[in-house]
C-alpha cells in the first residue's frame, strides 16, 4: 500500500484554499487538487506492507500523545520543480508547528526501520500538479486565513489518471 501521514485541515483553512485555488483557474494550467483532499504531509512512506499498518498507526499514536492542537494562518504561494510543470502550493506563516509534528512522527518511524521519503520538510498545501507558471499570467493574491489544526491522519493513496484517491487508516485528535 502507498502510505502518508498527514495534517488534515479545519473547514476555515480548506475554504480559503479553495477559494485560492478558484482563482488560480481563471490563469495558470495545470491539474487541479480537489479541496477535500488538501492535507498537509508530514511523512511520505510510499509503499509499505499492508501487514505493516497497524505497527505504523501505533508509532503514529505514540509520537504524537500530548501534542497540542495549534493554529495555523496560511501565507504564500509557491512552487516546487520546473516553472513550465510545477507543483503550486500555499505555505503557512509559522512552519514550526507543523515541523515538530513531522520531526516526531518520522523519528518514531526512523527508530522503527519503517522506511519514508527524508528530504526536507517544507510544510505546504499542494493546490495544483503539473501548473505551467511559465505561461501563467499575474498569480491571484491568496487568501489567508487562520484554523485549529488539530488532526494528523494516516492515509492510504491510490493513484489513478483521474487523480489520486486518499483513504483514511487512522486518526489522532491532538489534545
Ligand atoms: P499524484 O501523485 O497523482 O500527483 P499525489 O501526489 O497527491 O497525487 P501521492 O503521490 O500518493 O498522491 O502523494 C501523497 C502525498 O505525499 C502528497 O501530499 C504528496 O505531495 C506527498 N508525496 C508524494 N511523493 C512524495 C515524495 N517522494 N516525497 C515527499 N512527499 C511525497
Ligand atoms: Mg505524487
Amino acid at each position: 500500500m502507498r502510505l502518508f501521514i498527514a495534517c488534515e485541515l479545519p473547514e476555515e483553512l480548506t475554504e480559503a484554499l479553495a477559494t485560492t485555488s478558484a482563482e488560480l483557474r481563471e490563469c495558470v494550467r495545470g491539474r487541479y487538487c480537489a479541496p477535500d483532499t488538501f492535507h498537509v504531509t508530514l511523512a511520505f512512506l510510499g509503499e509499505v506492507p499492508a501487514t505493516r499498518v497497524e505497527e505504523i498507526a501505533q508509532l503514529m499514536e505514540g509520537a504524537l500523545a500530548g501534542t497540542h492542537a495549534f493554529t495555523a494562518t496560511l501565507a504564500e504561494l509557491g512552487h516546487f520543480g520546473k516553472s513550465a510543470d510545477a507543483t503550486l502550493w500555499q505555505g503557512f506563516a509559522d512552519p514550526s508547528p507543523f515541523r515538530r509534528l513531522s520531526t516526531a512522527v518520522r523519528g518514531a518511524l526512523a527508530s522503527a526501520d519503517v522506511p519514508f521519503e527524508s528530504q526536507t520538510f517544507r510544510p505546504h498545501v499542494t493546490l495544483m500538479r503539473r501548473a505551467n507558471l511559465a505561461r501563467a499570467g499575474q498569480l491571484p493574491v491568496p487568501c489567508v486565513e487562520r484554523g485549529l489544526v488539530s488532526r494528523v491522519t494516516l492515509f492510504s493513496s491510490v493513484l489513478s489518471p483521474d487523480g489520486p484517491t486518499y483513504t483514511p487508516l487512522a486518526t489522532v485528535e491532538l489534545a
